[in-house]
């Protein structure tokens, strides 16, 4: 047997340099149109605006509540088979 020949190196992936990386900083600020109330603002992530976001929370938060669960009951799906329950 001979030697298997050398594998060729495989080509560089080359990445979309627009692409943003994890160790770029987040970026300070950027203008763009609300998507709710389409006013034009400059928030540092696109989303809904400031005014928004508080208008939101006040529609739409609640207050935190204690939520009481029952105690989780077995089901017996399987009647125990005589063998098993033969004294
Ligand atoms: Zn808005």
């Amino acid at each position: 047997m001979s030697d298997p020949a050398p594998v060729p190196a495989r080509p560089a992936i080359v990445r979309d340099p627009g692409a943003m990386t994890l160790t770029e900083p987040a970026p300070d600020t950027q203008s763009y149109t609300c998507p709710r109330c389409q006013d034009d603002v400059v928030e540092a992530w696109y989303g809904p605006c400031s005014s928004c976001r508080a208008q939101l929370r006040a529609d739409q938060g609640g207050e935190a509540r204690e939520i009481v669960q029952e105690d989780y009951v077995p089901k017996m799906n399987v009647t125990p088979n005589a063998v098993a329950t033969k004294d």
